[in-house]
């Protein structure tokens, strides 16, 4: 319900950004009959928006219904390959699954068109979008969020704010209202995304996709310049998605910029028959959460809820953001729902939201990954010299050079015992401890 309050209307709830989290919060709060108003600062959803990126259709398809088979994907992921590189080979392991052609779990999207298509959903639904809207600050009143102000004239009123703007400039909002700490180097990656125009039969050819099928590769070790993080190429109907990001602190203390990695990844002798005569049509830069588990900032309060990556919710290790927000935000409606239900907008009522996302698949997620960030960050031997040593082993034993692969053997010990050491097995164990 809308409540005229002097000058100012009241809404039941306020969404700020229209992202995956933003539009799925604003999707389930509307289709329960509340008044919702989803405020856009981009010219119209996915104006701003980057992602690389593969979205999931288990958690679209819990927001919107059967209507995700009209979302305008790109390709249905067949497989997904990760390759460990070092400067002139890579060791590669992939998944082709062609039971995927008939269920497909996954889908190559660019935001700047789906990103719209889920918002008109949303207006379906019956959200009141306003793009071209900055909210510039969360109205605080007696301790709680009580509304918004955009820079237009009127401040917005609502019993709720849902606070969904992302990680961009470290999430402004939250930030300024003194409900987030500001993240630090070591708690988000800096990525970096081209989109490459390339004709669908060139890419089908590449990929080795049949038609209309596409595929994920993901690059790690040399890829990134041994700093933590990956690279990534996604195929589209007809571009490219190129790009990876690695720890925001490893491009401080390396000195290098986003680009130069990105250059980096193009410029490698099996990266670049890939991208041959590909032209380069779009470029942009964004952070993604990595703090894990212990970095999440208070999910509520009095009158708010935080979702997706403005609450730090997102698995690097295995490229999951956008599914997190959707899941993140279809919960804080529900969360809002209920409240609606009880008249009552405290912390205390709004708590639930932590508990709903205890009991989903979030929260667990985001503690069996907790360490897997700060894994790599202080062991930078995972991603340059076992790569290399593997590489050597692999090379060895392969080659057929007259020599007995008993001799081969022993020299691929030799060569683990003396490069890597007990060091070796204690950082394995270590990281087999972290990800289990
Ligand atoms: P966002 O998508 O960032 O949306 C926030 C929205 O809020 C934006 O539209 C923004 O314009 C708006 N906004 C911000 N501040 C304000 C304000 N003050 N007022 C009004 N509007 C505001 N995830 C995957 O699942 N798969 C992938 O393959 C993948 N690849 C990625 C590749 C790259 C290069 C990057 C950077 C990220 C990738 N991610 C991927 C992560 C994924 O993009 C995020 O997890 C996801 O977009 C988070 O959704 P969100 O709604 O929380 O935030």
């Amino acid at each position: 319900m809308v409540e005229a309050m002097g000058e100012e209307e009241k809404f039941d709830a306020i969404v700020v950004g229209a992202g995956p989290a933003g539009v799925a919060a604003a999707i389930t709060m509307a289709k329960a009959g509340l008044q919702v108003v989803l405020i856009e600062k981009g010219s119209r959803p996915g104006a701003k928006n980057v992602m690389g990126g593969i979205l999931y259709k288990h958690m679209l398809e819990e927001i919107v219904g059967p209507a995700w088979a009209s979302a305008p994907v790109e390709r249905p992921i067949i497989e997904e390959q990760r390759w460990l590189m070092t400067p002139d080979a890579a060791l590669r392991f992939g998944h082709r699954n062609l039971r995927n052609r008939l269920d497909p779990h996954s889908f190559s999207v660019l935001r700047a068109r789906f990103d719209p298509w889920f918002a008109e959903q949303a207006e379906a639904a019956g959200v009141f979008l306003i793009n071209e809207t900055l909210v510039s600050e969360l109205i605080v009143n007696g301790g709680g969020v009580i509304g918004v102000k955009t820079g237009r004239e009127d401040d917005l009123l609502a019993d709720v704010v849902v606070v969904c703007e992302g990680i961009g400039l470290g999430s402004k909002l939250l930030q300024s209202a003194g409900l987030k700490a500001p993240v630090r180097p070591d708690q988000v990656a800096m990525a970096v995304k081209e989109v490459l125009k390339l004709d669908a039969d060139r890419i089908e050819a590449r990929f080795n996709c049949d038609h209309g099928e596409g595929a994920t590769v993901e690059c790690y070790g040399d890829a990134t310049m041994g700093m933590a993080g990956f690279m990534f190429i996604y195929t589209n109907r007809d571009t490219l998605s190129v790009g990876g990001g690695a720890l925001l602190k490893d491009f401080v203390d390396s000195g290098r910029s986003p680009n130069q990695l990105l250059e980096h990844f193009k410029a490698h002798p099996l990266i670049t028959p890939l991208l041959e005569g590909a032209e380069t049509v779009e470029f942009s830069a964004k952070m993604i959460p990595e703090a894990g588990y212990r970095g999440i900032p208070k999910l509520f309060g009095d009158g708010y809820l935080v979702c997706g990556d403005a609450a730090m919710l997102s698995n690097p290790v295995h490229r999951e953001g956008s599914n997190l927000a959707m899941t993140s935000g279809r919960l804080a409606g529900e969360t809002v729902i209920e409240a609606k239900a009880r008249g009552d907008f405290s912390a205390r009522s709004l708590a639930s939201y932590r508990r709903r996302l205890e009991k989903s698949w979030v929260l667990p997620d985001m503690r069996k990954y907790d360490r897997a960030v700060p894994l790599l960050e202080n062991n930078p031997r995972l991603l340059s010299l076992y790569p290399n040593l593997a590489d050597r082993a692999v090379d060895e034993f392969l080659r057929v050079d007259g020599v007995s692969k008993w001799a081969k053997q022993k020299k691929i010990f030799k060569m683990f015992r003396r490069e890597g050491g007990v060091r070796m097995v204690v950082d394995m164990a270590k990281a087999l401890w972290t990800l289990k």
